[in-house]
C-alpha cells in the first residue's frame, strides 16, 4: 500500500526511450560525479546516505518499544532489518512513515539531509519515502489502477506516461487482472504483497521500506518479488527489507544487515550476518 512515493527519477523505463540504460548514472563526467559525492568535510563518500535515523525512541500506546535506534540507508543499496517477532521492526517502519500512533519521543529522521521527524505521513511520502505494509488494508470502491493513477499524478507523472508505465508494472509483478479489482479486496496474501511492491516499482521512491514483502508468498512469487526489489535498488532507491526470515535475502542479497532485538539494534553487519541467522537463528547475534 502506498504511504509514499517520490519525485520522478530520471532512470529506468522513464528514459529508456532516450536510449539510456537502466540504472545508469546521469550523464556526468567522472570528476564532476566525484565532486558531487564529496561530503562537506571533503572526503569522498562511497555511497550517498538517503535515510538517516539517529537515536530514535518510539512509544506505542504509552509503552516504549524502540530505544536509541540508529540506522543509515544508502542510495541504490538493499538493506535488511531482521529480528524476531515482536522485536519492533514494524514499529520502526511505521515510525519512519509517520503513523500517528507511533510517537517519536527522542531522536531524528533525516531524508536526503532534511529533518522529517515531525512531518505528517503524506508529506514524507511526497518527499520520497514509501512504506509497503506487512498487512496491506483492503480498500473497497477504489480500483488498483485508479489508486495508482492518482498516486502517480501526485508525483508529477502525466496521464500518458502513466498509461504507458502502468501495464509494464502490472506485467513485471505478474498481477494480471488484479489491476482492475478493488485495492487488495479479496487478494490472496501473495497477491497483496505483489501489489504493494508494484506500487514501489512504479513510483520509484528515494527510500522503500518493505515490511515482510515475502510473508505468505510462494516460492515462485518470492523470485518475482526479489528481482523487482533488486531492480528498484539498481534504479537508485535505498531499499530496506524488513523480515524475520532470511529466505528472500538469498534471492536479493543485502549490502547491510541490521538486527533488532527488544527495540534496539543489537548487531549490524554484511550479508554474512543474514547467513549466520539462517543457520543458527537469532542466537547468532552477538557472537
Ligand atoms: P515486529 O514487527 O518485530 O514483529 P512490532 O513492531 O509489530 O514487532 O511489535 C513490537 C512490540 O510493540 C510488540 O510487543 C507489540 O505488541 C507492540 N505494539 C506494536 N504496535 C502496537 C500498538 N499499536 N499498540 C500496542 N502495542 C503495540
Ligand atoms: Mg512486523
Amino acid at each position: 500500500m502506498v504511504v509514499s512515493s517520490q519525485n520522478r527519477r530520471e532512470t529506468g523505463p522513464h528514459i529508456e526511450s532516450l536510449g539510456v540504460a537502466r540504472g545508469a548514472r546521469p550523464a556526468l563526467n567522472e570528476p564532476l560525479w566525484a565532486l558531487l559525492k564529496m561530503d562537506l568535510k571533503g572526503s569522498i563518500s562511497a555511497m550517498a546516505v538517503v535515510l538517516k535515523v539517529e537515536d530514535l525512541n518510539v512509544t506505542v500506546g504509552g509503552k516504549t518499544i524502540l530505544q536509541g535506534v540508529n540506522l543509515a540507508l544508502e542510495e541504490g543499496q538493499v538493506h535488511a532489518l531482521m529480528g524476531p517477532n515482536g522485536s519492533g521492526k514494524s514499529t520502526l517502519a511505521f515510525a519512519l512513515a509517520g503513523h500517528p500512533d507511533y510517537q517519536i519521543q527522542r531522536g531524528k529522521i533525516l531524508l536526503a539531509g532534511e529533518d522529517i521527524t515531525h512531518l505528517p505521513p503524506d508529506e514524507r511520502a511526497k518527499k520520497g519515502l514509501l512504506l509497503a505494509f506487512q498487512y496491506p488494508p483492503e480498500i473497497e470502491g477504489v480500483k488498483l489502477r485508479e489508486f495508482m493513477r492518482l498516486a502517480c499524478g501526485d508525483q508529477g507523472h502525466g496521464f500518458c506516461e502513466f498509461r504507458e508505465l502502468f501495464p509494464r508494472a502490472v506485467e513485471r509483478l505478474a498481477l494480471g487482472d488484479l489491476a482492475e479489482r478493488e485495492l487488495n479486496v479479496g487478494f490472496s496474501g501473495g497477491e497483496k504483497k505483489r501489489a504493494e511492491l508494484m506500487q514501489a516499482w512504479l513510483l520509484r521512491p528515494k527510500v522503500a521500506i518493505l515490511d515482510e514483502p515475502d510473508s505468505g508468498v510462494d516460492v515462485d512469487a518470492v523470485r518475482i518479488i526479489a528481482s523487482a526489489i533488486q531492480e528498484l535498488a539498481d534504479w537508485g532507491t535505498a531499499v530496506l527489507i524488513v523480515t524475520h526470515y532470511p529466505r528472500i535475502l538469498e534471492h536479493v542479497p543485502p549490502a547491510r544487515v541490521f538486527v533488532l532485538q527488544e527495540g534496539r539494534i543489537a548487531q549490524e553487519g554484511g550479508p554474512e550476518l543474514a547467513r549466520a541467522i539462517e543457520l543458527e537463528g537469532f542466537r547468532a547475534v552477538g557472537k
